[in-house]
């Protein structure tokens, strides 16, 4: 008699762990281990969230039809081509399971969000990595790295944990030199804290042909990532195998009723981006004059790079030990970088005064 026993490669995934938010004997705790916003939800959001409290008996609306024409209407894109999710991490999933199996491969950049090696293998799939150059995509080691046996690439853009982007031409010259059948997925999930010219978050790639996807999600900017909403926008052809493989009510009600009022919250979105343009260099630069490496981010958060793995341990315990709590970064192949949300004024300056004075009694 043999026990149960998981397909090959299910037990080679490390589990993803989310940022924590607990410290213990330590009373008010700033969380800035999970790019969440600090602004919180938008109000309207909330007051949605607490209508359907009456209403939970009842399955949610499968298609997320409301859902649907309000992010097409903030976004300019077509509603019929989007899917919505629990979370985007949903979306990166059930993409991966549609598209490849054992023997394919997904590519995704060195530094490239977790969940696409995590995904890859839940699907039996084989994940593959490229190098990146000083932290960023290099979009000619992703094409050198394609093989027959490519199915899916991924690339985060803005990149999460390292903050960088490619251009809207080096994104189209990497889907260019693509072959048609491999499916370019391009994970936006920070596209709203961009504002770069030489940006795009994709929907005009995806419009352009039938081999491009990007995803969205509501934990950013929009300050939803406890109801866990995500969109993706797709060809038609690939918006159909999604709603074919996607559980039939896998939007909540609440995410439904909350994702609505956010996006007409036009205010709070612009308050999230004024305030992460403003704390977002102030942190880079304050980082650096402390004599720390910060690599240069378009998201809501920074990379910070210590000068070896102890140093970056005894930064992140010295945050902890005063309630800040940062994000280890061995997990993605960076064990001498700490990965610090941009938060509030009144947690940003402590935190620098809390890093200033580790460091000069290190
Ligand atoms: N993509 C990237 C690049 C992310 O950083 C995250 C969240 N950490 C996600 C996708 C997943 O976001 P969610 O599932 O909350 O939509």
């Amino acid at each position: 008699m043999s026990d149960p026993t998981p397909r090959p490669g299910i037990l080679d995934i490390d589990p993803y762990i989310g940022g924590s938010h607990e410290v213990e004997g330590v009373d008010r705790v700033v969380v800035l281990s999970a790019n969440e916003s600090p602004l919180g939800p938008s109000p309207a959001a909330v007051r949605a969230y607490e209508a359907i409290a009456g209403d939970l008996h009842r399955y949610p609306e499968g298609g997320s039809e409301e859902l649907r024409h309000a992010i097409a209407a903030r976004f300019g894109c077509a509603a019929a081509q989007i899917v919505c999710g629990t979370g985007s991490d949903e979306l990166i999933g059930l993409l991966i399971k549609a598209y490849a199996g054992p023997g394919d491969e997904v590519l995704h950049s060195r530094h490239g969000f977790m969940m696409y090696p995590i995904s890859a293998r839940s699907a039996g799939a084989t994940p593959v990595s490229a190098p990146e150059a000083n932290y960023t995509v290099d979009v000619d080691a992703m094409l050198a790295h394609v093989t027959p046996r490519t199915k899916l690439v991924f690339i985060a853009n803005p990149n999460n944990p390292t903050g960088s982007y490619v251009s809207a031409d080096e994104l189209r010259r990497l889907r260019a030199g693509l072959p048609d059948q491999v499916l370019l997925v391009i994970d936006a999930a920070y596209a709203e804290y961009v504002s770069r010219n030489d940006y795009t978050a994709g929907i005009d790639l995806v419009e352009a042909g039938d081999n491009v996807v990007m995803t969205r999600t509501f934990s950013k900017i929009f300050g939803l990532a406890a109801v866990r909403l995500g969109w993706a926008y797709c060809p038609p052809a690939i918006a159909d195998v999604l709603n074919r493989v996607r559980s039939p009510f896998n939007v909540t009600v609440a995410a439904q009723a909350a994702g609505v009022a956010a996006l007409n919250d036009i205010g709070h979105t612009d308050r999230g981006r004024e305030h992460n343009d403003c704390w977002l260099p102030w942190l880079t630069q304050e980082l650096t004059a402390l004599g720390l490496t910060v690599h240069p981010s378009v998201g809501n958060f920074v990379l910070v790079r210590f000068k070896d793995k102890d140093a970056a341990d005894a930064a992140y315990a010295a945050l902890m030990a005063e309630g800040f709590i940062a994000r280890l970064m061995g997990g993605y192949g960076l064990p001498e970088c700490l990965r610090i949300t941009i938060g509030l004024e009144d947690e940003m300056r402590p935190l620098v005064a809390v890093l200033a004075r580790h460091l000069e009694s290190a």
